[in-house]
């Protein structure tokens, strides 16, 4: 009885070892990976549960569709070009907008929106080290933008609902 009372002690604290252990790499995790942030936001704010549950219906689809998205903009140099392709071809895009340059060219972002396209978030600055400050900086790099777009559009209390992070191409979230 004494020999499985202390085997049994050190299976709990096996245990415990092991959720510890588990505990420290999940916080080497979010100290080192910025997407922690986003997930951060996501529980604090706006979070829309229409809009994850239609993306997750697209990525559980099996029909094939290409989605397009342009970065960076508006841009006077490619934004109107990039507008008239689009309406020539009858094709809707996504544009994760820049909040400084939609502060230079609302008008681009209208037009974007009134044909019909996509207004995301790729922040205001387009700049990691504001981006990454902390967690008041990052907000306000979402917010700042959304509010740019919404004088631009003139849709009250925008939210794109989804940000790109600038210069990590293929990691976005939803808030
Ligand atoms: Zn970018």
């Amino acid at each position: 009885m004494k020999i499985m009372f202390i085997k049994k002690r050190k299976l709990i604290y096996l245990f415990f070892s092991i959720i510890i252990l588990f505990l420290f790499f999940m916080l080497i995790f979010f100290i080192n990976y910025p997407s922690s942030f986003a997930i951060e936001l996501k529980k604090n704010s706006f979070f829309n549960i229409d809009v994850t549950t239609t993306l997750d219906d697209i990525a559980k689809s099996d029909e094939k569709k290409a989605y397009l998205t342009f970065d960076d903009g508006p841009t006077t140099k490619a934004t109107g070009k990039i507008l008239d392709v689009l309406k020539e071809e009858n094709v809707k895009a996504t544009f994760f907008v820049v909040g400084k340059h939609v502060k230079e060219h609302p008008e681009l972002v209208k037009r974007e929106y009134e044909e019909g396209h996509y207004i995301a978030n790729h922040g205001y600055n387009h700049n990691n080290k504001l981006l990454y400050k902390d967690m008041e900086s990052f907000k306000n790099e979402i917010t700042s933008t959304d509010l740019e777009i919404s004088k631009a559009i003139g849709v009250e209390n925008y939210c794109s609902h989804i940000f790109r992070f600038p210069n990590r191409l293929y990691v976005s979230y939803i808030y």
